[in-house]
């Protein structure tokens, strides 16, 4: 803990001093990744606190996902300063709407939706309509839209027309689907995430004491990650600052990445045409990468197009020369991940910490062959946004269903016939719709059905290792671990997808899978959503400290066609490529020499790998072996939902 107020500005530079110093009034502060953004907003508030500016109570610092509140919570104690709120806009907003609700409604606040996409297609259904994986998708992602800036269904067709939307579907249709969806919510009595804040912002808006109550509360707010804040998320926070100034932003806008839930970067870029008076603040230092990744991240920004690119910072690394990022090729899927985990195992052979290596991907489904093969490398590993095991939601209603069956005992029918105590635990779990076989759902679905497959595990080596052991037994193990686990976790390499990356840094990074169709995926299909996975790549390539990894393969699965290329926006910039889009491969300056499998280049390096026997491809949701060529393509089944479905039960794990 630094010993004076003083203190806490060392290691600050003069512009993140400025930052650090300007505790009153507007203040926002421009800048690329790696450039310390959140470090001098955090010692800003570490310093206002310790030198007595700021009363810590009356600080709200809103972050983007938990973790990131998280951490900046751990770094303001190591600071000297506690007490300070670090949030995320919905557990900011649900903790008020929590506190405000009895008043304001009356009775508890309504349960959270967990399966909205599943809500949707309900709706639809009601509307007489049956939506495939996609249009389901468009659909659900066209009401989150309208949600994050408060239209409500009777409005959205005038909405989509101002706009100039491309809708999904005709908008009186869409209409009708979006109010059946609300209406279903009503009568289930539960409230989707967007309610979250879409409710704090009614009840600050109509209810004048409770918003006063609030302001009362908070008097300085702190945002990171500005330029993905949304329409709500601005409402809400021009609900809580009232006609107050301390304000400070943080933000850049070549990291803008989740324009598809309705964020954009104008509240940043237009900061300062609607607080006149404020402190604006650029950094250009990049601290965090060494010159080569920053070299490649520069490169990357040079190529983007549109507003946030007339915004964009160049980066200087600060940092002594690394070594270049690696380039590599692979025949297919299975072997970009098993050569992955290797180079991972490598890495750590070589000093690196397991917990200072990431892989990324676009999507989590990706993750699968990931997980799988570093499993099989024996590299220790943990997904982003998975929640620790016994707070996970169906664990703890698991405990609670065990709990009362133990109290029930034999008398209870559910357990009859049911000898052993696993079987005991089954037919218990049966009951919150655990089957023995895995279900076809999305990693949600799948993720749950697998936390309650490790509680029947568990209770098979419980009773391994105390014969005649009793469901009482088990239940009070149960609780038994779940206190002793505030021990720390096993600190092993993250997977995690781009969106969940952002903010955070590692020693080494592999990004993975970067072929067209995945990067950019297969949807984005205007200029602007283009742009968007650019930013997306940009974003994962600065994560990167030292090492940087980039890999694709020609083919989804082994022995398939190789068609696949590797992403656009490397073009130029990687080896053997030229920026009008010429491929790299054989014979190209620098590129992949399949001869020997092996070849460098003056920018970088690029490796080819021999190619594997055939194996049979698998759903990547469900893992059931597939034998259709379309879903083979595809590497899932039909039935198993899309990628965006993920995103967005991604995003609801991540909060909650
Ligand atoms: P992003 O845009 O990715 O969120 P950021 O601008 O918030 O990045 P930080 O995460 O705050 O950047 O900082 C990046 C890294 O550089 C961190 O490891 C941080 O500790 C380090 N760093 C920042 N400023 C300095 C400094 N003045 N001296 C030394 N290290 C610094
Ligand atoms: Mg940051």
């Amino acid at each position: 803990v630094p010993e004076t107020p003083d203190a806490v500005l060392d290691g600050l530079d003069p512009e993140q001093r400025e930052v650090a110093l300007a505790l009153h009034g507007p203040v926002c502060v421009l800048a690329g990744a790696g450039t310390g953004k959140t470090r001098a907003i955090t010692h800003r508030i570490a310093y206002g606190v310790r030198a007595g500016i700021l009363q810590p109570a009356t600080v709200l610092a809103v972050t983007f996902t938990n973790r990131a509140a998280g951490e900046m919570r751990g770094r303001l104690r190591q600071l000297g300063a506690t007490g300070v709120q670090a949030r995320t806009f919905h557990s900011a907003a649900l903790r008020q709407l929590q506190y405000f609700w009895p008043k304001a409604v009356g009775g508890e606040l309504p349960r959270l939706l967990e399966r909205k996409v599943q809500l949707v297609a309900e709706a639809a259904a009601r509307c007489e309509l049956r939506l495939d994986r996609n249009e389901l998708r468009d659909v659900t992602g066209e009401i989150e839209w309208a949600k994050v800036t408060q239209t409500v269904p009777a409005d959205y067709p005038a909405a989509v027309a101002k706009t100039q939307r491309d809708a999904p579907r005709d908008p009186a249709v869409l209409t009708q689907i979006y109010s059946t969806y609300e209406q279903l919510k009503r009568d289930r009595s539960v409230i989707d995430f967007e309610d979250v804040l879409l409710l704090t912002v009614g009840i600050l808006q109509d209810r004048q004491d409770i918003a006063d109550h609030v302001r009362g509360q908070y008097q300085h707010f702190v945002v990171d990650e500005y330029q993905d804040v949304s329409p709500l998320q601005q409402r809400l926070l021009d609900l809580w600052v009232g006609d107050r100034d301390n304000l400070c932003v943080v933000g850049d806008a070549s990291q803008t990445i989740y324009s598809f839930t309705g964020a954009t970067p104008d509240h940043l870029l237009n900061f300062r045409t609607r607080h006149p008076g404020a402190t604006v603040v650029k950094l250009v230092r990049d601290y965090r990468s060494t010159p080569q990744v920053v070299h490649l991240a520069n490169g990357l920004l040079s190529q983007a197009r549109g507003r946030a690119a007339d915004h964009r910072l160049e980066l200087v690394s600060q940092r002594d020369k690394g070594p270049e990022p690696v380039y590599a090729e692979y025949p297919d899927e299975p072997h970009e991940a098993e050569s992955t985990a290797r180079r991972v195992r490598d890495l750590i052979a070589a000093g690196v910490p397991a917990g200072e290596i990431a892989v990324l991907y676009r999507v989590n489904s990706q993750s699968e062959v990931y997980e799988q093969a570093l499993a099989d490398a024996g590299v220790p590993y943990q997904l982003r946004g998975a929640e620790r095991f016994f707070e996970r939601a169906e664990v703890r209603e698991a405990g609670t269903a065990l709990r009362g069956a133990a109290r029930a005992g034999r008398n209870d029918s559910l357990l009859d016939g049911a000898e052993g105590l696993p079987s005991q635990v089954r037919a218990v779990l049966s009951t919150k719709g655990w089957t023995t076989r895995p279900p076809a759902g999305s990693g949600a679905v799948r993720d749950r059905w697998e936390s309650l497959a490790a509680l029947v595990r568990l209770a098979e080596d419980f009773e391994a290792a105390r014969p005649g052991a009793t469901l009482t037994d088990l239940v009070r193990e149960l609780d038994e671990r779940a206190a002793a686990q505030h021990a720390p976790t096993v600190q092993g390499v993250t997977l995690a997808s781009l969106h969940s990356a952002k903010g955070l840094e590692w020693d080494a990074v592999f990004l993975v899978g970067l072929t067209e169709g995945m990067m950019p995926i297969a949807y984005a299909r205007t200029d602007e959503q283009i742009e968007e996975e650019r930013r997306l790549l940009y974003v994962g390539v600065t994560r990167a400290r030292l090492h940087l990894s980039l890999s694709w393969s020609l083919a989804r699965s082994p022995g398939g066609r190789a068609s696949r290329r590797p992403t656009r926006f490397l073009n130029g910039l990687r080896p053997g490529s030229t920026a009008s889009g010429a491929r790299g491969g054989a014979g190209g300056g620098g590129g992949i020499d399949r001869g020997t499998g092996r070849a460098t280049a003056a920018a970088g390096r690029t490796e080819a790998v021999e190619r594997r026997p055939r194996q049979p491809v698998r759903c990547r949701v469900c893992g059931r072996t597939l034998t259709d060529a379309g879903e083979m393509k595809l590497m899932r089944c039909e039935e198993c939902p899309s990628d965006m479905d993920e995103a967005l039960y991604g995003r609801l794990l991540d909060w909650r």
